[in-house]
């Protein structure tokens, strides 16, 4: 299993390198996130020793129970939907919250952020494919959410966060990729310290070498590491 992960994940830098050259970017300026919501903690720090520090996870309840379960330092990353009543328990252990998909949320995350006393890194989702059952902001709402970050005392917005639809052919994914960076590229000077629109997280595992050409910074890989690795008995 180790052997097969290592091998795994040797061919994933490959190509990530191999995007990062074709798209004229440093490898230094795309971060890997291990998505690791559909393995075993065990698998999980597996490829933190292999040397993955971000891993993410896309439901809170087993966030809170992968990092019990692996006390090395990884940057867990919050990559789906959090709801409020469990905002108070996830916030100490997250390193970015990439999923905020509403003023409200937005607000309830800064009143909890100020009671812990903690900054908080967030992205903001957006509904960048317009697919009507997906969560997110719709792309024209995000200029007025801009104007209201202000408002935020704990909370530091650090760029946006899309998911592509599902498609067999990547290239399809391009367009909403590219409108997320059109988005950033035409808000970002309107947002002000200590927010700023750095960060693309987009690309999954079938698509995430058109999104470093689109200007990722984050791409969120689970299954093109993972799939079809057998976990056998502890
Ligand atoms: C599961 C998931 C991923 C990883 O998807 P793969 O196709 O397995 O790479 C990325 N982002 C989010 C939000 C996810 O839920």
């Amino acid at each position: 299993m180790e052997q097969t992960l290592r091998l795994r994940l040797d061919d994933v830098e490959r190509r990530l390198a191999d995007a990062c050259r074709r798209a004229g970017r440093a490898r230094d300026d795309v971060t890997l996130v291990g998505v690791t919501k559909a393995v075993s903690s065990e698998l999980a720090r597996e490829l933190h020793r292999l040397g993955v520090i971000d891993l993410g996870e896309n439901r809170p309840q087993e966030l809170w129970r992968k990092t019990s379960a692996l006390a090395s330092p990884v940057r867990w990353h919050l990559i789906g939907h959090l709801q409020r009543n469990k905002i108070e328990r996830t916030l100490p252990l997250v390193h970015l919250i990439h999923s905020v998909d509403s003023m409200r949320l937005l607000e309830a995350l800064d009143d909890e952020a100020v009671k812990q006393d903690r900054t908080v890194a967030v992205l903001l989702e957006i509904n960048a494919s317009r697919e009507t059952q997906k969560h997110g902001f719709e792309p024209e709402e995000l200029a007025e959410v801009v104007a209201r970050l202000g408002t935020l005392r704990n909370i530091h917005v650090q760029g946006l966060m899309t998911m592509a639809a599902l498609h067999s052919d990547s290239e399809q994914s391009r367009p909403t990729f590219a409108l997320l960076r059109e988005l950033r590229d035409r808000l970002g000077a309107r947002v002000h310290e200590p927010h700023a629109l750095a960060h693309l997280s987009m690309g999954m595992s079938n698509d995430f070498e058109v999104a470093i050409e689109e200007g990722a910074s984050l791409v969120r890989l689970g299954s093109v590491l993972f799939e079809g690795i057998a976990e056998g008995a502890p």
